[in-house]
């Protein structure tokens, strides 16, 4: 990352209000053991992802089991190929993920837009540009130790929010990646990834600053909810809250013990 302090400040419109004192290493703590145990745990996403098998029809269903034993190229692969879902149908690409496939922090937005459609990378064009000075903010560099994912792998038509059916479709995917990842903390990037992946269908207001965990197997991992940078570069006020978050993620990081 290149950008200077006040680059990526004056990125987020925050200037000079945003002043970062710790170094990258005190900000990512120290690597630890990836079986991080998170006390609170989160009902609701169980429910969710049991109502994801209900809501799909029976071949859709059975399709999770195969998908949750896939490694990194075949769910690539699988990804590439999917037509579960209407969002095949005007997409260029799936666009599957980016990033360190053993990083500690995972970013979660909602899906493709059309620059990352035609490019086949998520978060690039304005938003990506804004969420890469978001990550340059808490230290971080997109690549390194950050992978990043949206609910759904294909575009909606006119960038329209995802239905809760195609995000049901798709939730075995983001799921798998998880597993795969076993990222220390989750940031949630808008109402829809927050849907998404916990179930909650609540304003993202309501949901911001509260303790959440996404449960993966027999562990929760911590999870962040912020507004997603597109929002944010159409709602400029709401950045300063956007780097409250960030501040909450990066200490809840530091935080966590092997
Ligand atoms: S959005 Fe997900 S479930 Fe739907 S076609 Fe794309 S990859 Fe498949």
């Amino acid at each position: 990352m290149s950008l200077s302090r006040n680059q990526v400040l004056g990125e987020m419109g925050l200037s000079p209000q945003w002043i970062l004192r710790e170094t990258r290493a005190v900000a990512r703590g120290e690597k630890r053991a990836k079986s991080s145990i998170l006390p609170a745990p989160m009902h609701k996403a169980e429910q969710f992802l049991a109502g994801v098998a209900e809501k799909m029809p029976a071949s859709g269903a059975e399709r999770s089991a195969p998908i949750a034993q896939l490694g990194w190229d075949g769910l690539r692969q699988r990804i590439a190929g999917c037509r579960d879902c209407a969002l095949c149908g005007e997409r260029k690409q799936a666009v599957a993920g980016v990033g360190d496939e053993n990083a500690d922090w995972l970013f979660v937005g909602e899906g493709p837009g059309a620059e990352e459609d035609a490019r086949g990378e998520p978060f690039v064009g304005p938003a990506g540009k804004l969420l890469d000075a978001m990550l340059a903010a808490i230290d971080l560099t997109r690549g390194e130790d950050v992978y990043i994912a949206n609910a759904v792998k294909c575009r909606p038509p006119s960038n329209r929010t995802p239905e809760a059916a195609e995000m049901a479709a798709c939730a075995p995917y983001l799921k798998r990646q998880i597993a795969l990842l076993q990222p220390r903390l989750i940031v949630l990037l808008g109402r829809a990834a927050v849907h998404a992946l916990l179930g909650e269908d609540g304003s993202l207001a309501s949901l911001r600053g509260k303790p959440l965990a996404y449960r993966d197997g027999e562990r929760d991992i911590p999870v962040v909810v912020t507004y997603h940078p597109a929002y944010l570069l159409r709602t400029l006020p709401d950045k300063a809250k956007s780097w409250e978050d960030l501040c909450r993620a990066r200490a809840l990081m530091r935080s966590l013990k092997p």
